[in-house]
């Protein structure tokens, strides 16, 4: 048989990885799922805020611009009728100009573009020529898209043509508002600022930035991106995708009809991977407590299912112990194959114990006789010692037994073997035994048996063998000694040698007789002499 080495996993551990393997591999899908989901609500809601958002601002930015050409186009009525007063041109101006915060300066041109009153007075825009010249040429209310002012500054002009009452061209009348300065369209940007990482940039049609968040911004050129072009081609949208500084985003936009200019709203893709991460590290602490527990609760139901295997299989060890069958009943098995492992053993100890039974039966029986060997008769006297039971010993030996076995041949002698056997068995009480000793040599044992009854038991052992009559052999004869143990007194080995010496002394005083102890000194023969 080849050996093995001893596995080191036990079936607890088995069981505890098995569930630990599927419940990670449960985990990391539905963590997997649930993280792509949020993920892609996340984006989903994250550009449709952008979108909502930037929609918002430029329905607000739409709504200033009207305003303001509103005030141009009331402004241009008014002078309209009077425009050859200088005072009166001058004081409208001014007077548009301090009306609110819409322009950071007013001016009015005539139709060669000559500045003819402007406000405020500081800026001495009066008998310069306009830079903008477009609406002069076009007529038509205009909002330009941001350019360098006279003065240095960056501005967007917003104009309205002026007519007298005949439906003569005059010239125009326009504010400017300067981008990094305070104006009704920064206060209205600054107003919707947001704080979830997302910023917020106005452009015109030639990309030029006129808000942003980070006012830092403005004025620039916005790089030739695929936002900007979004939002500057569509009336409004979505889109994911690489700005100009090359950073993943997730823009939401809108256009200004009026104006022409795009708003954009747009976050980093990363700021939604940073919250995915926070929200799946939430989800993990919350697992946390509820998986530990799983594990106890693994670890203790694989103890109720390993601890029966591991008991039957230790009292299968250990089948041959007379007590291993109430040991494997009394083991608990709540599970079928359990239960079917110890019906298995319980079969097994039972067929074991029969076949010890068996062999141990045959250990102590004498084959031909079937009467008990030297070795049962050496056990039983041990015993009756130990219980300090008194017991006779009765030693025969069949008279010229060799002649038999001359005469008949071996096998006869085996036959009449027997029949003496069953002699004694019929001439014995029930708790008394019959042993085979010897190849012709018997005893029989007598427990708490008198010297009295031991001999008369003994005389018709001895007189019934000589009444019989023997297959084949006919009359045959048996010498018997009688001796007498008792407790206190001689070993039980000297108690069989003097059976045995009365037995002698039965064959030299002629054989067929009992000789029995009277005393210890002291031997009577008893019976017939032939
Ligand atoms: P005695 O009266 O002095 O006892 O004479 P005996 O011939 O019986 O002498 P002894 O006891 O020495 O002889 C024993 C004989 O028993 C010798 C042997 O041939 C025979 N014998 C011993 N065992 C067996 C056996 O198992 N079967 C048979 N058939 N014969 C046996
Ligand atoms: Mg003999
Ligand atoms: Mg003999």
């Amino acid at each position: 048989m080849t050996t093995r080495p001893k596995p080191k996993l036990n079936l607890r551990i088995l069981i505890l990885i098995f569930v630990m393997l599927s419940a990670i591999a449960t985990l990391a899908n539905s963590f997997w799922v649930t993280f792509t989901i949020q993920k892609q609500e996340l984006i989903e809601n994250a550009l449709e805020v952008n979108k909502a958002y930037a929609s918002r601002i430029a329905r607000s930015v739409e709504q200033v611009l009207n305003s303001d050409l509103d005030k141009l186009k009331y402004s241009s009525f008014v002078i309209g009728k009077a425009f050859g007063d200088k005072q009166n041109l001058t004081e409208e101006a001014q007077r548009l100009f301090g009306q609110d915060a819409s322009f950071n300066s007013v001016l009015i041109a005539d139709a060669a573009g000559t500045i003819i009153a402007s406000a405020p007075e500081n800026l001495h825009l009066d008998g310069r020529t306009l830079q903008h010249r477009e609406p002069l040429s076009l007529r038509v209310p205009i909002i330009s898209n941001a350019f360098k002012s006279m003065a240095g500054n960056l501005v967007v002009f917003v104009s309205h043509p002026i007519f007298d009452a005949k439906g003569e061209y005059l010239g125009l009348i326009g504010g400017s508002v300067r981008l990094e300065q305070r104006n009704t369209l920064q206060a209205l940007m600054d107003t919707n600022v947001r704080k979830d990482g997302a910023h917020v940039y106005l452009v015109d049609s030639a990309r030029r930035v006129l808000y942003h968040s980070d006012p830092e911004h403005i004025g620039t050129v916005a790089g030739k991106g695929l936002i900007d072009d979004a939002a500057l081609s569509h009336d409004g949208g979505t889109l994911q995708a690489i700005d100009a500084d090359g950073v993943q985003m997730l823009a939401g936009f809108a256009r200004v009809p009026i104006s022409g200019w795009g708003v954009i709203s747009q976050q980093p893709l990363d700021n939604i991977q940073a919250i995915l991460r926070h929200t799946m590290a939430k989800v993990a602490q919350g697992i946390a407590p509820l998986a530990l527990f799983g594990i106890v609760l693994i670890w203790w139901l694989g103890a109720r299912i390993s601890v029966p295997l591991s008991r039957l299989a230790d009292c299968a060890k250990r089948l041959d112990s007379p007590d291993s069958y109430e040991r494997i009943s009394a083991i608990p098995t709540r599970y079928f194959e359990s239960w079917q492992i110890r019906r298995a053993l319980l079969l097994g100890a039972t067929l074991l114990q029969e076949k010890i039974g068996k062999l141990n039966q045959q250990a102590q029986t004498d084959a031909l006789t079937g009467l008990a060997n030297r070795r049962a008769m050496q056990d039983v006297l041990l015993r009756w010692q130990d219980a300090y039971k008194a017991f006779a010993v009765v030693s025969m030996d069949i008279d010229h037994f060799k002649r038999v076995n001359d005469t008949f041949g071996h096998g006869v002698g085996d036959e009449t073997l027997r029949a003496i056997a069953r002699l004694m068995q019929q001439n014995s009480r029930s708790n008394d035994l019959p042993c085979r000793v010897g190849g012709e040599e018997f005893v029989l044992l007598l427990p708490n048996s008198s010297l009295q009854v031991a001999t008369d038991v003994a005389e018709r052992l001895r007189a019934s063998i000589d009444a019989a009559n023997i297959e084949t052999v006919g009359h045959i004869t048996v010498s018997l000694g009688v001796a007498l143990w008792h407790p206190g007194g001689d070993s039980i080995s000297a108690v069989l040698e003097r059976a045995d010496q009365l037995l002698y002394q039965a064959k030299q005083s002629g054989r067929n007789r009992v000789v029995a102890e009277q005393a210890r000194w002291e031997a009577v023969a008893i019976g017939s002499s032939l």
